[in-house]
């Protein structure tokens, strides 16, 4: 956990979210500021600053329980048959501006490509 992320703070309990799914240690928020009528955040509640931080071979478990809480959420927001988007951004390049590795579960509407 670090002390200063907004995220970790959410995990704590300390920020306000919108829960959609928890876990032991993963958990599922509203994104304060959505693009689509469903915009959630999957984060691990512990802290890993980004997507090149985390060994998807050692933390097997937590990228597996990473991806079930997306197909959760999808259900649970009712855009599982609809379809969706899930995006991990990384680094300036990828406008990463929260450091604590989150993916965004993006539907509710027809999505474009766009870059
Ligand atoms: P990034 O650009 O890092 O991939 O995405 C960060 C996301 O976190 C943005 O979509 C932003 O709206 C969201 N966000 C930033 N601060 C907060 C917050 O305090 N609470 C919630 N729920 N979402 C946040």
């Amino acid at each position: 956990m670090s002390q200063d992320c907004i995220f970790c703070k959410i995990a704590r309990k300390e920020a306000p979210a919108t829960v959609v799914y928890e876990d032991e240690d993963v958990l599922a928020f509203r994104d304060i500021n959505p693009i689509a009528p469903v915009h959630v955040l999957v984060i691990p509640k512990k802290h890993v600053e980004k997507l090149s931080d985390f060994d998807p071979e050692a933390e097997r478990d937590l990228w597996a329980k990473l991806l079930r809480a997306v197909q959760k959420v999808a259900e649970l927001t009712g855009v599982k048959d609809s379809g969706y988007r899930v995006v991990i951004n990384e680094g300036p390049h990828g406008q990463q501006t929260v450091f604590h590795l989150h993916l965004h579960v993006i539907g509710g509407r027809q999505l474009r490509w766009t870059m």
